[in-house]
Parts: structure tokens; C-alpha cells; sequence
């Protein structure tokens, strides 16, 4: 499987009063333009594992998500694109007609099968589960809920790569925590990474995200022992998939005055904690902030009744 060419990923600044009054500069990292429709980080996580499907000689993938899940409308298209079957396994009951994400899937080629919440919260990855999986769908290399094992790592440590200007430091949304190891593993410690979790009481990530930096080290046989990094758990508005006006409007207002278009689910909770912080205390003052827009924008269509400008 060869490395598709990416387009050039732009840093945007993002123009403010309040942050030329503090000397902090912020620049957005536009991942979400590498793909149409294989966004973002999804891109990142998942090239490795297909590379990795295909060297075990596998051509189906089987994967589990939500039914809002931008890991499964990314892995339809990428399966799709790169010759694979696909199954993907979806939390909760069928809803028909299916919404815009299950729909994508569909559209490219994704086999849908629903299972129970707690089957789903307890038993997904059971050997004795998997096993009644490939008896009924065939053989099928498995991508973890959300893509984040030590292939996705690896993909992700390509993201700074892209970043060709000196900062001070990196922000990121975390949703399982994949895309932050990665930027973990990548960074020298003269850097500050901070991950905002988009679900509630997201401390536990930071156990995940030493395991996937555990395993990702163990795959690749690396070394890696940085300890540059937090998280700020302050700005999930709730919890997964939950929203509020104030959110809303900010998405709606950065969309307008700095042409960059947000996610709600995960990054523009994170660029408002970004802006919050910034405005209300000291801690990013004379900074050079950089962000990583980790795309997920299809998901935006899942929240019937809000109004988005873009
Ligand atoms: C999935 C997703 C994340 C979370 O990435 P993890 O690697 O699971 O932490 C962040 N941002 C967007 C837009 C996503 O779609």
C-alpha cells in the first residue's frame, strides 16, 4: 500500500484583540483539509493499520463505534478508497432512515451490524465475541472504537511534521487519547502539550494515553519518556456529544471572523477553552500557541436542530 501524497496542511493564525494585547499567537494546524472525507486525524490513525491489514494479507476490517462516530464514517471511506470490505459494528439499535454518518458508511460499502449497549460496553472485545464475529462475517483484521492502538500512534507522530514555524506549544482535542500520544511521541520536551477532553471527568485518559504510548513503544521499539504534557479537563460542556448556546454561537462567531469552520464535539470545545484561557488568565501570555485541528466536521450534521453558518 503505498503513502497517499497529502496536500500541504496550513498553519492559520487566528487574528484577536485580546490575544495581540498578551503577545500570544495562535495558529490553527488546518488537518482537517488533508481529506474529503477521511478527516483529520481518522486519516492519521487509520493509514497504519490498513498498511498493516494488508501486510497480514486481510481484506476485510471490522471496527466499532457510535452512531454519530466520525472513526466509523472515516474508516468506510478509507476501507473503501484502499480496496477493503468493511463491517462496521454500531452501539445501540437501528434507526431508520439512517442519519448522515451511517448513511457515508454505506454509501461506501460499510456493512452495518448493531449490537446491545451493555454487549457493546462489556463484550466488544471478548475473544469469544471476535470469534462469533469472523464465523459470521469472515476473516477481518480488527480497528479498535475510536482507531487508537500503536499503528494509530505511529500515524499520528506525522502530524507535527507539518508544523514550520517555532512554537511553544501544542493543543489538541482527545477523544480515546491516540492522537495526543502520537503528538506526545513526536515532541522534544522544550514543549508544552496540552489535551482538552471532549467527554466527562476525562482524567482517566491520561492511564489510556500512557498505555498507548506503552504499546506504541513496545511495537516500534522506541524509546519514549516524555512527561511535557497535561490535560485540561474543564471544557467538555457536559460531556460526549453534548452542546450548549455558548458554544454554539462561539463556533458560529470563529467560523466568521477567522474563516476556520469547528466541530462541535471535540474541537471547538477545545479553541474555546484555548480563548478562554487565554482572556482570563496569564498562563499562555507571550506564548506561540499552535492547535491542531483534528477535522471531524461531518459530525456537525448530527445535531438536528442547531443552526451552523457553514
Ligand atoms: C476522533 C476525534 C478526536 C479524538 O481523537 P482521539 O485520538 O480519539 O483522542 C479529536 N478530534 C476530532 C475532530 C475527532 O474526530
Amino acid at each position: 500500500m503505498q503513502y497517499q501524497q497529502l496536500p500541504l496542511i496550513p498553519l492559520q493564525q487566528v487574528k484577536l484583540d485580546f490575544l495581540e494585547e498578551k503577545n500570544i499567537q495562535l495558529h490553527v494546524l488546518r488537518e482537517d483539509l488533508i481529506h474529503p472525507t477521511i478527516s483529520g486525524n481518522k486519516w492519521r490513525k487509520l493509514f497504519y493499520n490498513l498498511q498493516e491489514a494488508s501486510n497480514q494479507g486481510k481484506n476485510q476490517l471490522l471496527t466499532f463505534g457510535g452512531a454519530f462516530s466520525n472513526h466509523i464514517a472515516a474508516t468506510a471511506a478509507a476501507g473503501n478508497q484502499f480496496g477493503f470490505k468493511i463491517v462496521g459494528i454500531i452501539r445501540g439499535e437501528e434507526h431508520l432512515p439512517l442519519n448522515s454518518t451511517l448513511q457515508l458508511a454505506v454509501d461506501n460499502g460499510m456493512q452495518l451490524r448493531y449490537i446491545s449497549r451493555s454487549l457493546y460496553k462489556d463484550e466488544k472485545y471478548n475473544p469469544v465475541f471476535i470469534e462469533k464475529l469472523k464465523n459470521e462475517v469472515g476473516d477481518f483484521y480488527l480497528i479498535p472504537e475510536g482507531g487508537s492502538n500503536a499503528f494509530a500512534v505511529k500515524g499520528c507522530t506525522e502530524i507535527i511534521k507539518n508544523i514550520d514555524i517555532d512554537y511553544d506549544i501544542i493543543c489538541c482535542a482527545c477523544g480515546t487519547g491516540g492522537t495526543i500520544a502520537g503528538i506526545i511521541a513526536a515532541t522534544d520536551e522544550t514543549k508544552e502539550i496540552i489535551g482538552f477532553p471532549a467527554l466527562k471527568g476525562g482524567e482517566f485518559l491520561k492511564n489510556d494515553i500512557q498505555q498507548l504510548l506503552a504499546d506504541y513503544q513496545q511495537q516500534f521499539l522506541v524509546e519514549i519518556n516524555h512527561q511535557n504534557w497535561r490535560l485540561n479537563t474543564d471544557y467538555h460542556f457536559g460531556g460526549y456529544a453534548k452542546t450548549s448556546s455558548e458554544l454554539i454561537d462561539f463556533v458560529n462567531d470563529f467560523y466568521q471572523n477567522q474563516t476556520i469552520p469547528l466541530d462541535l464535539i471535540y474541537t471547538g470545545k477545545m479553541l474555546f477553552g484555548i480563548l478562554h484561557l487565554a482572556k482570563t488568565t496569564a498562563f499562555f501570555n507571550g506564548k506561540k500557541i499552535v492547535a491542531i485541528h483534528t477535522g471531524g466536521l461531518q459530525g456537525n450534521k448530527g445535531f438536528d436542530k442547531i443552526k451552523l453558518i457553514f
